[in-house]
């Protein structure tokens, strides 16, 4: 895919934040592995500017040796994409402060296996990374240690993110997490939710990769 398709997709992607508030105003970013010429890197959202004004020009290339390209700044964020892409199999990740997210990332410490689609993560609970400052190196090693063998995690006060290999599935994952967490929150306010067994879950496992890969 071109540079500029890249770009493009960030934008829509971008915009669909703003579409029901699912990250809003400034909130989340989203990159997708890129090469320039020899260079290994990723294009990212940029950092400040409210989501619906992106334009292609504010995208940035970042180097996987975590160097932007001149006069552009990239998402303050940057630093655990570069990581998730040097640790993780994956093309693309998005990182939201979407509502249900922000509000179990408040509350616990982990979404258990209440319901057979947290599968859809490749794991059998979300992990929650422990609080550090945005940015920062140690949020970095935080959210590697919680997304480990999985496709998401959320970020203790914070939000989630979610790797896929294209934006359109890094994109789907974010909403369906979205949806376990809102799921969760409802289900807590009433009681404790059963538990799927670890057994189940590893049923509901199996049957998920296979038809992921046929
Ligand atoms: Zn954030």
């Amino acid at each position: 895919m071109k540079e500029l398709e890249k770009k493009q997709k960030i934008i829509n992607y971008s915009r669909t934040f703003e579409k029901d508030k699912f990250s809003p105003i400034r909130s989340g970013n989203i990159s997708i592995k890129h090469k320039r010429g020899n260079l290994e890197g990723f294009l990212i959202s940029p950092s400040g500017k409210k989501n619906v004004e992106l334009k292609t020009n504010d995208i940035v290339f970042v180097t996987m040796t975590g160097e932007a390209e001149k006069n552009k700044k990239p998402s303050s964020e940057w630093r655990f994409h570069l990581d998730l892409y040097k640790s993780c199999k994956c093309n693309a990740i998005v990182h939201a402060h979407s509502k249900f997210s922000v509000i179990c990332s408040c509350l616990f410490k982990e979404i258990p296996s209440f319901h057979y689609m947290i599968a859809l993560i490749e794991a059998k609970s979300i992990k929650v990374a422990k609080y550090a400052l945005f940015g920062s190196k140690n949020l970095s090693k935080n959210i590697l240690d919680a997304i480990k063998n999985s496709k998401s995690c959320l970020i203790s006060n914070h939000g989630q993110i979610t790797i896929g290999e294209s934006i359109e599935t890094a994109y789907e994952l974010a909403e369906e997490v979205e949806l376990l967490c809102e799921y969760y929150y409802r289900c807590k306010i009433y009681k404790e939710p059963k538990r799927i067994s670890k057994k189940e879950m590893n049923m509901v496992l199996e049957k998920i990769l296979k038809y992921k890969t046929n």
